[in-house]
């Protein structure tokens, strides 16, 4: 049992809060992943967590007691870091077993599980080895076992896998999410890629300035995101987000910019006219090569992917517009090409001034 539980807590370093007033429940087996830029208080929330940092104010249970008092090494935790700093003058099985001999394990004992353990993370060929002959993966496998042997309640992890190249990070992603199903523990997964929370959480935290600005599954967080920032922050090549202004017309709510006008879901009635952000996901944008459409704009430039092709057109910002298109049949569109663009309304988002989402 592992269900960790999250009270007001509160970190400040001087004049700087790093987390405040965070409360939270994560459930025994759940995978958690704590996901913001930079600076928004992950690192800091884990690190209270495992109680290498000490809350300004507020409460940690682990399973109903209260742990703030407790030393890291007895709270039942494990934790592996960004950087795999494993020891260097020790072999990866000595490493591996470090864990365990601080334990006073016997020596058979810690044979056995280290055996065990380089055999789940596939790390059996590496044991004679020191960590300067491991690659960056490989390292980070060690790491995980290191961990893994001490058969912690709880698994915590800080950007692990941030340091690997995008094929190895897709690989050890799959083994984390693999190791979560076997071992049906708590994971507790801190990152700044909103691609690896999106693919391990059963729940997302998406943390901002030291605070929750949304809590759900993936899919909420994707489909009904609560703000603007959150928009944004999910998604790849990301939201479509246009500035200018609500309006009514003989009743009905719609939104105009300089490029366009369209009307807006129902469910906009009763949105005030005044300034507001648009949002539409590229995938849910409509093409049509022929001109037609809510508004035309030319390409700007062409991405075929392949499987598929990216359009970017110009629409006065920096930004460009983007419509992702199945296959690459737009891949023969010439840059400047007049497309017309369908924005159907139940694809659309629309957020305030303060980057509140208007009209949930
Ligand atoms: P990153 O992804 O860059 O690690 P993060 O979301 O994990 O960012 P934290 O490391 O938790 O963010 O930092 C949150 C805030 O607290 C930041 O403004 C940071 O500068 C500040 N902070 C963190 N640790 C300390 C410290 N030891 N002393 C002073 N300020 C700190």
């Amino acid at each position: 049992m592992a269900r960790i539980e999250l009270r007001n807590l509160h970190k400040a370093y001087g004049s700087v809060v790093a987390v405040r007033d965070l409360s939270i429940t994560i459930e025994d087996g759940e995978f958690i992943v704590f996901v913001g830029p930079s600076g928004c208080g992950k690192t800091t929330t884990l690190r209270m967590i495992a109680g290498f940092e000490d809350p300004t104010r507020g409460e940690i249970r682990i399973d109903g007691r209260v742990v703030n008092d407790l030393e890291p090494r007895d709270r039942g935790l494990g934790m592996v870091f960004q950087s795999h700093a494993l020891f260097p003058h020790k072999t990866v099985a000595q490493n591996i077993e470090f864990g365990l001999r601080m334990k006073k394990v016997s020596a058979d004992e810690r044979a056995r599980r280290v055996r065990e353990v380089a055999e789940m993370v596939k790390v059996t060929h590496l044991l004679a080895k020191m960590p300067a002959q491991c690659s960056g993966g490989e390292s980070q496998r060690v790491a995980l076992a290191r961990t893994l042997v001490t058969n912690p309640s709880t698994f915590l992890l800080d950007e692990p896998l941030s340091s690997l190249d995008a094929k190895l990070r897709r690989e050890l992603r799959a083994e984390c999410d693999r190791l979560h199903e076997v071992l049906k523990r708590t994971f507790i997964f801190v990152t700044h890629d909103q691609e690896e929370a999106m693919t391990l959480a059963d729940r997302i935290v998406v943390m901002r300035g030291g605070e929750i600005e949304q809590l759900g599954s993936p899919m909420q967080i994707y489909s009904d995101p609560v703000s603007h920032f959150v928009a944004d922050f999910f998604g790849s090549p990301s939201m479509n987000l246009v500035a200018g202004e609500v309006f009514h017309e003989g009743g009905a709510p719609r939104f105009r910019t300089e490029l366009f006008s369209i009307r807006l879901p129902a469910s906009c009635n009763a949105v005030p006219a005044g300034p507001a952000t648009l949002g539409i996901r590229p995938e849910n944008v409509g093409v049509d090569p022929q001109g037609h459409g809510d508004v035309v704009l030319p390409v700007r430039l062409v991405e075929p992917l392949g499987k598929d092709t990216l359009l970017y057109f110009d629409d006065g910002t920096e930004r460009a517009f983007v419509a992702v298109v199945a296959g690459l049949a737009a891949a023969t569109l010439e840059p400047g090409a007049k497309v017309g663009l369908t924005l159907p309304a139940e694809h659309l988002f629309l957020f305030g001034p303060d980057g509140r989402r208007l009209a949930r």
